[in-house]
Order: structure tokens, then sequence, then C-alpha cells
């Protein structure tokens, strides 16, 4: 069975104070041991969070460059986590792809250089509203999964976690329905057995990310093909427990 895990994607919040009472908040809670629990601040706090952080939470940073290192100004290369003891990285998120203007092609670099250095990786896919709307949907998914597939090999699969994240849901209070979720998240799992491997298709966690909250997590949580959640609002806030804690 796979690991249910939840991710709290804080995005551009928070400051050193508000950080500090989350996590002190999470290390005390009582978080259900089969939860894998991963935390994603700005990048200014990873080291922080880090320190703070009881062992048995990893933390995750928002975005890291494909190169090693050199004349990248403003970049944040895999070398400098693995450095500050940061674990995963969320790559391809819709904000990134969306407002940043961050291709397939390039996201799929990322990837690649995260796991070969070491990180694994919540790799972000999802579509937009008119995307949707023009019934393009399963495409668009499997197309920004196709690119990373070119650059994975079919073990390095195993540090991956996908993130399928409805770009009209975040951030909107308008989650996917469970049917939904578990609809492109059931395409994922096919798409998993036939572009990579059986093992990939039965290993790789797909998880729901879109206006998740402590009450519609439990429905979702439920569904098959839905092994855990990105979390963003309601990550900063003390709902974020009972999310990790959905299957209990
Ligand atoms: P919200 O939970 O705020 O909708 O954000 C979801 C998200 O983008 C997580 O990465």
């Amino acid at each position: 069975p796979r690991q249910f895990f939840v991710g709290g994607n804080f995005k551009m919040n928070g400051v050193q104070e508000s950080i500090t009472n989350i996590v002190n908040n999470l290390n005390s809670a009582k978080l259900d041991s089969n939860t894998e629990v991963v935390i994603s601040p700005p990048a200014v706090y990873l080291a922080l969070t880090r320190s703070l952080a009881d062992p048995k939470i990893g933390v995750a940073a928002q975005n890291v460059y494909d190169k090693p290192n050199g004349a990248f100004t403003g970049e944040i290369s895999v070398e400098h986590l693995r450095d500050t003891k940061v674990d995963w990285a969320v790559i391809g998120h819709s904000e990134r792809r969306v407002i940043l203007k961050e291709c397939d092609d390039f996201i799929a670099r990322k990837v690649k250089a995260a796991i070969e250095g070491g990180l694994s990786v919540i790799f972000c896919v999802g579509e937009t509203l008119e995307e949707r709307e023009a019934n393009k949907t399963i495409e668009v998914v499997t197309r920004q999964l196709n690119a990373a597939a070119k650059e994975l090999s079919k073990e390095q699969w195993a540090k991956v976690v996908i993130a399928y994240e409805p770009v009209w849901a975040i951030g909107t209070g308008k989650v996917a329905t469970t049917e939904q979720a578990q609809e492109v998240h059931a395409a994922i799992r096919k798409w998993l057995g036939e572009a990579i491997s059986p093992q990939a298709k039965e290993d790789v966690r797909i998880i729901y990310g879109g206006s998740v909250s402590e009450k519609n997590c439990r429905e979702l949580a439920k569904q098959p093909d839905v092994d855990g959640f990105l979390v963003g609002g309601a990550s900063l806030k003390p709902a974020f427990v009972d999310i990790i804690n959905a299957r209990i």
C-alpha cells in the first residue's frame, strides 16, 4: 500500500514568527504516524524550518534550478538544498508555469537535476479552466507527464510524488469533486503503467491539490487513487493537522 502523503505549500507567505508558530504547532500535534508530512516554506526560511521541525517532518523547497552552480543570479541549486538538509523540492507548480512562464521541458530538466542530486520531488501537473472546458484535461496532464518521462529513468520515478492540481481549483475555494479528482488520478495511474512500469503504477503516489480543507479532505482521501494532498492556504492554519489526519 502507498503511504498517505500530505504536503503543505506555504507559497510566498509567512515570516519568521508565523512560520515558527506553524512548525511548533505541528511538532506538538498528534499526527497520523502513517502519513508522510512535508512542509514547504519560502526559500529564506528553509534552514529555519529544517532546524525547528521534528525530524519526521520533511522539508521541501518550492523551486530549484536545473544547473549545479554558476552565473545564475537569484537561483538556488540542488546542492544548496542538500547542504541545508532539505530533502524535497516542489517542481512545476502551476503558479510557476503560469506566472513565471516555466515550460514543460524546463520543468522536466529541473525534476531530473533534483533527483540526480539526491532530492525527492513533488511534481505538479494540472489543467487550466479553459483546458478543462475544452475537454483537454487528460491531454494536458499527459503532455506534462511525458515531458518528465523523457528525462527520467524508470527507476527514478520512485523518487517522485505526482501532485494533480487543477489550476481552477487553486486558491479559489472551488475544490474538484471527488469524481473529478479520482478520474484524473486514475488516468495518471494508467499512464504510469503504460509509459513507465507496472511497479511505478503500483507505487508512485498521486496527491491532489486545490482548495483542500479540513471539510473536504476526508471524502477525497477515500478515493482509491488519491494518495494524499498538496495543501496551500489551509497549510498555514491549525486545520492542516486535520488534513494530515484525514485517514483516521
Ligand atoms: P490552495 O490549497 O490554497 O488552493 O493551494 C493549492 C496549491 O496550489 C498547493 O500547491
